[in-house]
This record gives structure tokens, sequence and C-alpha cells, in this order.
């Protein structure tokens, strides 16, 4: 079973489906992960936003794995742990315009689906429900009030990686969501939208646990779950 998670900037996605996998016992992808992890592989190589032949080439170089270590997952390109390097605002300033190239999703799609393969998985990210995986059986969209979504992702990078932002302020954290969402909502190819048959919640007003037990609640409302359970023959 495949549930998907999408939202814009700062909707909890990461932390809903991390504690919505451990829950219910299901594998969670991060798939802006895979895009930050490719945007930081063209930093690495110098390669430029613009030069799509060498995008091209090292589209076929790319590696990317995730292992888990003491009970985190941490993400690793060409063997280099990269974890907190993908967090960090050159990567952050970047990504939305690498994802935004046709070749480079249909490159991180179809690793997307290879992933998918024989698992129970939540994956999250702008397009799980709408193009990577339109026939799972649970598709959630996140939405929140922009001020709270800035708010909330300004004391995540604040607490998380005060080194690496020292000097970010308040508005800068807006101006930067706000940036990212129009990019990701108006790019041509999978842009960030709603599914046709996903459930909204809006994030604004509730609490991590809330949005969770909705999300169980909605997944308890599928009929097909507990229609597969045979009678007993007594
Ligand atoms: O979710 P996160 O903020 O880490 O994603 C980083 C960026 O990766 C997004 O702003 C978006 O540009 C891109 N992304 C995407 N499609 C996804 C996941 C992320 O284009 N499925």
């Amino acid at each position: 079973m495949i549930i998907t998670i999408d939202g814009p900037v700062a909707t909890g996605k990461s932390t809903i489906a991390k504690k919505l996998a451990h829950e219910i016992g299901f594998i969670y992808f991060d798939t802006g992960a895979m895009y930050r992890g490719f945007t930081y592989g063209l930093i690495k190589h110098h390669i430029d936003s613009d030069d799509l032949p060498a995008i091209e080439e090292y589209l076929k170089k790319f590696q990317f794995e995730i292992r888990v270590k003491h009970g985190y997952r941490h993400y690793f390109v060409e063997g280099e742990d990269v974890t907190d390097t993908i967090r960090g605002p050159e990567v952050t300033a970047r990504v939305s315009k690498i994802s935004a190239i046709p070749m480079v999703r249909d490159k991180l799609v179809a690793i997307q689906r290879e992933l998918s393969s024989g698992v129970n998985a939540i994956f999250e990210g702008r397009d799980t429900g709408s193009v990577v995986f339109p026939n799972a059986e649970i598709k959630i969209f996140l939405t929140g009030d922009a001020q709270t979504r800035a708010l909330r992702r300004y004391k995540e990078l604040k607490e998380k990686y005060p080194e690496k932002y020292s000097d970010l302020t308040l508005e800068k954290t807006i101006e930067e969501i706000k940036s990212r969402d129009e990019y990701d909502t108006n790019r041509k190819t999978s842009p960030l939208l709603k599914a046709a048959d996903a459930y909204t919640i809006d994030t604004t007003n509730l609490t991590l646990e809330e949005i969770v037990i909705l999300i169980l609640e909605y997944k308890d409302t599928k009929p097909y779950l507990t229609a597969k359970i045979p009678p007993l023959n007594m």
C-alpha cells in the first residue's frame, strides 16, 4: 500500500510522514531529500543550473542512498553523508530551479517508483499523489497559512542548524518559502498540485499529533482495508 503526502514548504510533511510511518509500520521516503541530494551533487561538481548537457551527464552518474544509522535516516550522495548539508542555505536556494528541469524529474520519479516496489510506504513531497503514484490508495494534501509555516520553518532551522542559519531572520524565511512555493507551483513539469482525490488538511491550527490522528481516521474510512479479511470458518 502507498500513502502520499504532498504540500508546500513547512506544512510538516516530513515530521508527519515519519510519525505516521512509525505508527503503522510503513517505510517512509522524503522525495525532497532526493531533489536536494541531486542539487548538492551539482554544486559539488561545480555544474551550473543552466548547463543542461552537464546536468544530463551527471544524471547518469548520480548515486543516492538512504541508510538507517542508530534509528535515524542518513542520506548519501556518492558515498558521502549529506544529511545535514542538503538542509543548508546553499542547497535550499537552488533546489527549486533544479527540480523544475524535466529530465531531472523523470530520473528521480523513476527511482521513487522503483523504491515503492513490494513495500508498504509513505512518500512525501510535491507531486507524489498527482504524478508519481496516481493510483496510491491514500493521498493527503497539507496546506497552511504562509505566516505560520514561515515561523515553523524559522524555529526549526534555528534549532537544528544554528551555525548554518546564524544570520537567518523571520523576514528572510517568509521570502524564501514564498519564492520556493511560487517556483514549485508554477513550473511546467509536475507542479505542486493537489490530486483530485486527495484529502486536504489545513495544518495552520493543528498540532502534529492532531494531524496524524486525522490521517489515521481517514485511513480507517477506506473500506478495502477490512474488506480483504476473509470470514472465519468455524
Ligand atoms: O520538501 P523539501 O522542502 O525538502 O523539498 C525541497 C524542494 O525539492 C522543493 O522546494 C521542490 O522544489 C523540490 N521537490 C519537488 N518534488 C518533490 C519533492 C521536492 O520538486 N516531490
